[in-house]
């Protein structure tokens, strides 16, 4: 009689005899002292911002996944107001996360007014939250990042949802962040498609060239989401119902806030559901499964008419002295399965 944890007792002969038995039972003590998969941690660097608030609502229920901070940046409205409003989704979520505020103005470019007239005054598409208890760290933004990621080497995305300065600000305090951080997701860019405040430049990326160029140029694990990706992705009426209606916790707010964005897309033309920019980038990093991929060498044009535009070349060994020599490799979502994306959105979102 052979004796297993708990007194359960199994006949010796059986045990022998039984390899489906000994699989199961030894299935099951692995999975009882193995610890559970480490949690996958994250810094959001955000301007909120309506699609901003969409994706950290949807990052705040993802299982194992584990935000160590909060940076803001000016864009979608100013890196006082992203602080305010990267504070009260804080507070929403019933966690405890650091929120550090980041550069009010681009590195070198003069500052470009924020979208107020796509995500309403108060970037919550004026639903007029009532201010946030708490206050934000007295780190800046890009202090607070190579803190953290000093603190767990090789272990931290940072997911970029705004312009790029923190990130960029960050990369010249710590030279080594690089190797420090285990990958970097921004969102932003376009390559065949248009615009969306030049013809060839995205909102991200107007907003800091300069610092999108040195982060997309720098020698790390780089995956942009552009937004030939995430306008694939759209979110709808029904959509915002059901989030509404499941009576999940923010369900009713994600979907107020969202009718004054949805609006301004509805008024330049964009009527079966509006862009999920950031979701889509906050998915890439939950779900890379979803995405088609390919590396690039990446650089963005820093002046002129075309100021904002990502290059994103497939050849990258290009050996003439000049720009292109020696950049490195990057990558770039091509292709998004929208539908499944929706699905894991509406899913988590939803759940009780
Ligand atoms: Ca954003």
């Amino acid at each position: 009689m052979l004796t297993l944890a708990g007194g359960v007792r199994i006949p010796y002969a059986l045990w022998m005899r039984s390899r489906r038995l000994r699989a199961v039972l030894v299935g099951a003590l692995v999975s009882w002292v193995t610890p559970a998969v480490a949690a996958q941690k994250v810094i959001i660097d955000t301007d909120p911002g309506v699609d901003d608030a969409i994706a950290i609502l949807f990052a705040f229920r993802v299982p194992d996944l584990e935000i160590l901070a909060f940076t803001t940046i000016f864009g979608n409205v100013e890196t006082e107001m992203a602080t305010v409003n990267a504070l009260r989704l804080v507070e929403m979520s019933g966690q405890t996360i650091p929120v550090a505020e980041g550069a009010v103005k681009p590195l070198y470019m003069k500052k470009l007014p924020s979208a107020d007239y796509v995500h309403g005054a108060d970037g919550f598409g004026n639903v007029n939250l009532p201010p946030p208890a708490g206050s934000a760290v007295e780190e800046s933004a890009a202090e607070l990042i190579v803190d953290i990621v000093r603190a767990n080497p090789g272990e931290v995305t940072l997911v970029v949802l705004g312009p790029m300065t923190n990130i960029a600000l960050a990369l010249a305090l710590e030279p080594e962040l690089p190797r420090l951080v285990k990958s970097v997701v921004p969102m932003g860019g376009v390559l065949q498609v248009m615009g969306n405040v030049s013809p060839v430049a995205s909102a991200n990326i107007l907003n800091d060239p300069h610092a999108a160029d040195l982060v997309l140029g720098a020698d790390w694990d780089v995956t942009l989401v552009p937004g030939d990706t995430t306008r694939q992705v759209r979110i709808q009426d029904a959509f915002l119902t059901r989030v509404r209606d499941s009576g999940a916790p923010n369900g009713a707010f994600l979907h107020d806030m969202s009718l004054f964005y949805r609006d301004f897309y509805r008024s330049v033309g964009v009527t079966d559901g509006f862009y999920a920019h950031d979701p889509t980038a906050m998915a890439f990093v939950v779900d890379p499964s979803l995405f088609e991929v390919e590396e690039r060498a990446i650089r963005v044009v820093t002046d002129g008419m075309a100021i904002g535009e990502v290059i994103a070349a497939a050849e990258r060994h290009w050996s003439q002295p000049g720009p292109w020599h020696g950049i490195p490799k990057a990558k770039i979502t091509t292709a998004v399965d929208s539908d499944r994306l929706l699905q894991l959105l509406e899913t988590t979102l939803t759940k009780p």
